[in-house]
Protein backbone atom coordinates (compact mmCIF):
# COMPACT_ATOMS: atom_id res chain seq x y z
CA UNK A 1 0.00 0.00 0.00
CA UNK A 2 2.12 2.86 1.12
CA UNK A 3 5.47 1.02 0.34
CA UNK A 4 6.02 1.79 -3.16
CA UNK A 5 6.10 5.66 -3.00
CA UNK A 6 7.74 6.20 0.47
CA UNK A 7 11.59 4.72 -0.40
CA UNK A 8 10.65 6.63 -3.98
CA UNK A 9 10.64 10.02 -2.30
CA UNK A 10 13.32 8.96 0.31
CA UNK A 11 15.58 8.34 -2.67
CA UNK A 12 14.72 11.40 -4.21
CA UNK A 13 15.86 13.51 -1.23
CA UNK A 14 19.03 11.88 -0.93
CA UNK A 15 20.13 12.30 -4.88
CA UNK A 16 21.62 15.92 -4.60
CA UNK A 17 23.27 15.29 -1.87
CA UNK A 18 27.28 14.04 -3.35
CA UNK A 19 29.38 12.11 -0.15
CA UNK A 20 28.68 9.63 2.23
CA UNK A 21 29.03 11.73 5.26
CA UNK A 22 27.70 14.74 3.84
CA UNK A 23 24.70 12.52 2.58
CA UNK A 24 23.91 11.70 6.89
CA UNK A 25 25.09 15.52 7.36
CA UNK A 26 22.30 16.71 4.80
CA UNK A 27 19.82 14.03 6.17
CA UNK A 28 19.83 14.91 9.37
CA UNK A 29 19.73 18.77 8.33
CA UNK A 30 16.66 18.35 6.70
CA UNK A 31 15.35 15.94 9.34
CA UNK A 32 15.65 19.14 11.76
CA UNK A 33 14.17 21.57 9.35
CA UNK A 34 11.40 19.28 8.79
CA UNK A 35 11.10 18.64 12.25
CA UNK A 36 11.46 22.67 13.37
CA UNK A 37 8.79 23.24 10.36
CA UNK A 38 6.12 20.48 12.10
CA UNK A 39 6.70 22.43 15.38
CA UNK A 40 5.78 25.48 13.79
CA UNK A 41 3.18 24.21 12.16
CA UNK A 42 1.68 21.83 15.50
CA UNK A 43 2.37 25.81 17.56
CA UNK A 44 0.15 27.70 14.96
CA UNK A 45 -2.75 24.92 14.33
CA UNK A 46 -2.80 25.41 18.04
CA UNK A 47 -2.96 29.28 18.19
CA UNK A 48 -5.76 28.90 15.92
CA UNK A 49 -7.65 26.45 17.72
CA UNK A 50 -7.42 28.37 20.80
CA UNK A 51 -8.20 31.60 19.41
CA UNK A 52 -11.10 30.21 17.53
CA UNK A 53 -12.37 28.67 20.74
CA UNK A 54 -12.24 32.28 22.44
CA UNK A 55 -14.02 33.26 19.98
CA UNK A 56 -16.88 31.08 20.26
CA UNK A 57 -17.01 31.07 24.02
CA UNK A 58 -17.34 34.66 23.77
CA UNK A 59 -20.02 34.92 20.92
CA UNK A 60 -21.85 32.32 22.11
CA UNK A 61 -22.20 34.33 25.81
CA UNK A 62 -23.08 37.40 24.47
CA UNK A 63 -25.83 36.08 21.95
CA UNK A 64 -27.22 34.70 25.31
CA UNK A 65 -28.12 38.24 26.42
CA UNK A 66 -30.73 39.60 23.94
CA UNK A 67 -32.62 36.21 24.32
CA UNK A 68 -36.13 35.71 25.85
CA UNK A 69 -34.40 32.26 27.82
CA UNK A 70 -32.10 34.64 29.86
CA UNK A 71 -33.58 35.15 33.71
CA UNK A 72 -33.78 38.35 35.27
CA UNK A 73 -32.23 39.21 38.64
CA UNK A 74 -35.18 41.22 39.32
CA UNK A 75 -37.90 39.03 41.74
CA UNK A 76 -41.24 38.99 41.59
CA UNK A 77 -42.29 41.64 44.18
CA UNK A 78 -39.07 43.58 43.91
CA UNK A 79 -39.10 47.24 44.29
CA UNK A 80 -37.38 49.68 41.84
CA UNK A 81 -37.18 52.76 40.95
CA UNK A 82 -38.29 54.00 37.30
CA UNK A 83 -35.18 56.07 35.64
CA UNK A 84 -36.92 56.29 32.15
CA UNK A 85 -39.93 56.48 30.28
CA UNK A 86 -39.88 54.81 26.88
CA UNK A 87 -43.43 55.22 25.85
CA UNK A 88 -46.79 55.35 27.31
CA UNK A 89 -46.54 51.35 28.03
CA UNK A 90 -42.52 50.66 28.24
CA UNK A 91 -40.00 52.07 30.99
CA UNK A 92 -36.62 51.59 32.19
CA UNK A 93 -36.40 50.65 35.83
CA UNK A 94 -33.15 50.29 37.97
CA UNK A 95 -33.41 47.70 40.93
CA UNK A 96 -30.31 46.98 43.77
CA UNK A 97 -29.72 43.28 43.58
CA UNK A 98 -27.09 42.47 46.38
CA UNK A 99 -24.96 45.30 45.80
CA UNK A 100 -25.44 45.98 42.28
CA UNK A 101 -27.72 47.88 40.09
CA UNK A 102 -29.93 46.27 38.08
CA UNK A 103 -31.41 47.56 34.98
CA UNK A 104 -34.14 46.93 32.90
CA UNK A 105 -36.69 48.01 30.03
CA UNK A 106 -40.08 46.93 31.49
CA UNK A 107 -43.23 45.96 28.92
CA UNK A 108 -46.75 46.34 31.00
CA UNK A 109 -48.63 43.46 30.38
CA UNK A 110 -51.71 43.04 29.01
CA UNK A 111 -52.00 46.47 28.00
CA UNK A 112 -51.44 48.73 24.85
CA UNK A 113 -50.42 52.18 24.40
CA UNK A 114 -50.88 54.49 21.32
CA UNK A 115 -47.13 54.92 19.74
CA UNK A 116 -45.35 58.14 20.48
CA UNK A 117 -41.46 56.97 19.65
CA UNK A 118 -42.06 54.73 17.01
CA UNK A 119 -39.19 54.43 14.02
CA UNK A 120 -41.90 54.85 11.80
CA UNK A 121 -43.12 58.63 12.54
CA UNK A 122 -46.29 57.58 10.95
CA UNK A 123 -47.50 55.21 13.07
CA UNK A 124 -46.94 57.96 16.26
CA UNK A 125 -49.54 60.15 17.60
CA UNK A 126 -50.69 62.80 19.21
CA UNK A 127 -52.46 60.61 21.80
CA UNK A 128 -49.18 57.78 21.92
CA UNK A 129 -47.36 61.28 23.05
CA UNK A 130 -49.99 62.14 25.37
CA UNK A 131 -50.15 58.26 26.98
CA UNK A 132 -46.35 58.88 27.00
CA UNK A 133 -46.67 62.31 29.24
CA UNK A 134 -49.55 60.99 31.16
CA UNK A 135 -47.03 58.18 32.49
CA UNK A 136 -44.37 60.03 32.66
CA UNK A 137 -46.13 62.21 35.14
CA UNK A 138 -47.22 59.17 37.23
CA UNK A 139 -44.25 57.55 37.44
CA UNK A 140 -41.01 59.29 36.19
CA UNK A 141 -37.98 58.87 39.34
CA UNK A 142 -40.94 57.02 41.16
CA UNK A 143 -40.55 53.59 43.11
CA UNK A 144 -42.73 50.50 41.90
CA UNK A 145 -43.11 47.34 42.71
CA UNK A 146 -42.52 44.40 40.27
CA UNK A 147 -45.34 41.68 39.44
CA UNK A 148 -44.62 38.89 37.01
CA UNK A 149 -46.87 36.11 35.37
CA UNK A 150 -45.65 33.12 33.23
CA UNK A 151 -43.18 34.53 30.90
CA UNK A 152 -40.91 36.98 32.10
CA UNK A 153 -39.64 38.45 28.43
CA UNK A 154 -40.89 39.33 25.48
CA UNK A 155 -39.04 39.08 22.16
CA UNK A 156 -36.86 41.98 22.22
CA UNK A 157 -35.56 40.91 25.72
CA UNK A 158 -38.07 43.02 27.07
CA UNK A 159 -39.38 42.61 31.13
CA UNK A 160 -43.07 41.78 31.01
CA UNK A 161 -44.52 43.14 34.53
CA UNK A 162 -47.60 44.00 36.54
CA UNK A 163 -46.04 47.70 37.76
CA UNK A 164 -47.68 48.33 41.41
CA UNK A 165 -47.40 51.82 42.63
CA UNK A 166 -48.58 51.34 45.90
CA UNK A 167 -51.98 49.94 45.55
CA UNK A 168 -52.66 50.98 41.78
CA UNK A 169 -51.92 48.54 39.21
CA UNK A 170 -50.50 51.13 36.63
CA UNK A 171 -51.04 49.05 34.08
CA UNK A 172 -54.72 48.80 34.58
CA UNK A 173 -54.48 52.71 35.44
CA UNK A 174 -53.51 53.69 32.11
CA UNK A 175 -56.69 51.33 30.41
CA UNK A 176 -58.74 53.46 32.94
CA UNK A 177 -57.86 56.69 31.63
CA UNK A 178 -57.85 55.64 28.54
CA UNK A 179 -54.38 55.83 27.46
CA UNK A 180 -54.62 52.24 26.44
CA UNK A 181 -55.97 49.11 25.15
CA UNK A 182 -56.40 45.90 26.41
CA UNK A 183 -53.66 43.52 24.74
CA UNK A 184 -53.71 40.21 25.78
CA UNK A 185 -50.53 37.95 25.30
CA UNK A 186 -51.11 34.57 26.40
CA UNK A 187 -49.79 32.80 28.71
CA UNK A 188 -49.69 36.23 30.55
CA UNK A 189 -53.28 36.46 31.24
CA UNK A 190 -53.73 37.25 35.19
CA UNK A 191 -55.82 40.05 34.87
CA UNK A 192 -57.74 40.38 31.77
CA UNK A 193 -60.56 40.75 33.71
CA UNK A 194 -59.26 43.37 35.35
CA UNK A 195 -58.46 45.02 32.17
CA UNK A 196 -61.28 44.20 30.41
CA UNK A 197 -63.90 45.63 32.63
CA UNK A 198 -61.45 48.78 33.14
CA UNK A 199 -61.21 49.44 29.63
CA UNK A 200 -65.30 49.17 29.74
CA UNK A 201 -65.77 52.17 31.57
CA UNK A 202 -62.93 54.28 29.47
CA UNK A 203 -65.16 53.14 26.84
CA UNK A 204 -67.90 54.72 28.48
CA UNK A 205 -67.16 57.53 29.61
CA UNK A 206 -65.19 58.70 26.46
CA UNK A 207 -61.69 58.38 28.03
CA UNK A 208 -58.74 59.44 26.31
CA UNK A 209 -58.64 57.14 22.99
CA UNK A 210 -61.88 56.69 23.49
CA UNK A 211 -63.47 59.97 23.71
CA UNK A 212 -62.75 63.54 23.53
CA UNK A 213 -62.15 64.76 27.17
CA UNK A 214 -59.45 63.42 29.09
CA UNK A 215 -59.57 63.74 33.19
CA UNK A 216 -56.84 66.97 33.79
CA UNK A 217 -55.41 66.77 30.56
CA UNK A 218 -56.52 69.16 27.57
CA UNK A 219 -56.45 66.86 24.28
CA UNK A 220 -55.02 69.88 22.42
CA UNK A 221 -53.87 73.44 23.20
CA UNK A 222 -56.34 75.90 24.73
CA UNK A 223 -59.53 76.27 22.03
CA UNK A 224 -58.98 79.43 20.10
CA UNK A 225 -62.29 80.15 19.66
CA UNK A 226 -63.46 78.45 16.58
CA UNK A 227 -64.78 80.58 13.45
CA UNK A 228 -68.14 79.52 13.63
CA UNK A 229 -67.92 81.31 17.31
CA UNK A 230 -68.05 77.54 19.04
CA UNK A 231 -65.87 77.46 22.51
CA UNK A 232 -65.64 73.81 22.75
CA UNK A 233 -63.49 71.89 19.74
CA UNK A 234 -64.76 68.65 18.29
CA UNK A 235 -62.77 68.42 15.22
CA UNK A 236 -59.19 68.87 13.98
CA UNK A 237 -58.58 70.61 10.69
CA UNK A 238 -54.89 70.28 8.72
CA UNK A 239 -54.25 73.77 7.93
CA UNK A 240 -52.20 72.67 5.11
CA UNK A 241 -54.38 69.58 3.44
CA UNK A 242 -57.64 71.13 4.67
CA UNK A 243 -58.67 67.80 5.84
CA UNK A 244 -60.23 67.55 9.34
CA UNK A 245 -60.79 64.86 11.99
CA UNK A 246 -62.29 63.62 14.64
CA UNK A 247 -60.08 64.16 18.10
CA UNK A 248 -59.09 60.69 18.09
CA UNK A 249 -58.25 60.08 14.79
CA UNK A 250 -54.58 58.83 14.62
CA UNK A 251 -53.74 60.60 11.46
CA UNK A 252 -53.73 64.25 13.54
CA UNK A 253 -51.63 66.64 11.97
CA UNK A 254 -48.71 68.15 13.55
CA UNK A 255 -49.88 70.55 16.52
CA UNK A 256 -48.23 73.91 14.16
CA UNK A 257 -50.79 72.89 11.58
CA UNK A 258 -54.03 72.29 13.47
CA UNK A 259 -57.16 74.37 13.62
CA UNK A 260 -60.07 73.54 15.71
CA UNK A 261 -64.02 73.50 14.89
CA UNK A 262 -66.65 72.77 17.22
CA UNK A 263 -69.07 71.34 14.24
CA UNK A 264 -68.60 69.53 10.78
CA UNK A 265 -70.54 72.06 9.47
CA UNK A 266 -67.77 74.69 10.43
CA UNK A 267 -65.21 72.69 9.28
CA UNK A 268 -66.65 71.82 5.66
CA UNK A 269 -67.76 75.62 5.20
CA UNK A 270 -64.14 76.61 6.07
CA UNK A 271 -63.57 74.66 3.10
CA UNK A 272 -62.25 71.27 4.72
CA UNK A 273 -62.84 67.54 3.34
CA UNK A 274 -63.61 64.70 6.10
CA UNK A 275 -61.19 62.22 6.61
CA UNK A 276 -61.24 58.58 5.06
CA UNK A 277 -59.90 57.10 8.03
CA UNK A 278 -61.95 58.49 11.53
CA UNK A 279 -64.57 59.85 9.16
CA UNK A 280 -66.11 62.81 10.95
ZN1 LIG B 1 -58.92 61.40 10.44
Amino acid sequence: MGSGPEPGRRRKAQAPVPGYMKGRVGMQMKNKQIRVTLMLFIKIGLAILIGALALYNNSHSNSKKPTKAVETRIADGDTAVVTRIVDGDTIVVACRVDGDTIQEKVRFIGVDAPESVHPDASRNTALGKMASDFTKKHLLNKVIRIEFDVSKRDQYGRLLAYVWSGDTMFNEFLVEHGYAKVATFPPNVKYVERFTSAQKRAREANKGLWGHEVEGVALEPPPVKSPGGGTTSRYIGNVNSKVFHRKTCDKLPALANRTYYATRKEAISAGNKACGRCTP
